[in-house]
């Protein structure tokens, strides 16, 4: 068997502190990350000129999920959760090779005695996520309208009206300077719904999801998802 050694060259911090409610593809959510360069990649010049274009593609490990493992038949949640497709026939973490690709919207490409950063938008990438390449999007060559997407042909619907509690309400009241697009982002990843394809309403039922420095929790009920509480994260 052939063996490549691949090393992290970069860092992704994101707000998605776990996989629950990660999009299931970039570019669903206004979102913000950044990309940290790591020595000895980290230097100015190895994105000299990357910065005049506006999108990236971001090759990664799916590192949450690398011991456990693959089968050669995966459930996409695009199909209900219930009928099966080949693992290459999906976009599925659980990989024989845990890669994924997204592309991004470049928004700065950051150079300083601290390092380099890209701030991105868009992504759908786990907080510490390990990048092991990046590469200019090529309109001409990777942008294809024609192109057929099978059983996913379109992005998905937003799914839930999203409210907040009082409570909820009043702790972004009080976050609001330090985490400005946290309603938003609630509001966008919760919209999406989250929860598994197949959990039925069940107002009873209650969800976390951790964002930030934070636990969000919430309930689904009439398509409506309800932010009970915004606490702080535990620490490890
Ligand atoms: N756009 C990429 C692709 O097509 O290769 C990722 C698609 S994958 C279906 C997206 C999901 O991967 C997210 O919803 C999240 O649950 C999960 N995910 C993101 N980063 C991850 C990581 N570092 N380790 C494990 N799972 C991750």
């Amino acid at each position: 068997m052939q063996r490549f050694p691949f090393e992290a060259i970069a860092i992704v911090r994101s707000p998605y502190r776990e996989k629950f409610a990660i999009p299931r593809q970039p570019g669903l959510v206004d979102v913000l990350s950044t990309v940290e360069l790591l020595p000895p990649y980290n230097r100015a010049e190895a994105v000299r000129g990357l910065a005049s274009f506006s999108h990236i593609w971001l090759s990664f490990v799916f590192h949450g999920v690398v011991r456990e493992g693959w089968k050669p038949t995966v459930r996409p949640p695009r199909l209900g959760g219930n009928e099966r497709v080949g693992v290459f026939a999906s976009r599925a973490t659980h990989r024989p090779n845990p890669l994924g690709l997204s592309a991004v919207e470049l928004v700065a490409v950051e150079c300083d005695s601290a390092g380099v950063r890209l701030q991105v938008r868009g992504a759908d990438l786990l907080d510490g996520t390990p990048v092991v390449d990046i590469k200019p999007y090529l309109p001409y060559a990777d942008s294809l309208p024609e192109a057929q997407g099978g059983y996913a042909p379109q992005a998905p619907d937003t799914r839930l009206a999203v409210v907040f509690s009082e409570l909820a309400a009043a702790t972004l009241v009080q976050q609001q300077h330090s985490y400005p697009a946290l309603a938003s982002l609630i509001e966008q990843l919760l919209a999406l719904d989250p929860r598994p394809a197949y959990h039925s309403d069940d107002p009873q039922r209650g969800y976390g999801l951790a964002l930030y420095d934070f636990n969000l929790r919430f309930v689904v009920a009439d398509g409506v998802a309800t932010v009970v509480a915004i606490e702080p994260l535990a620490a490890d």
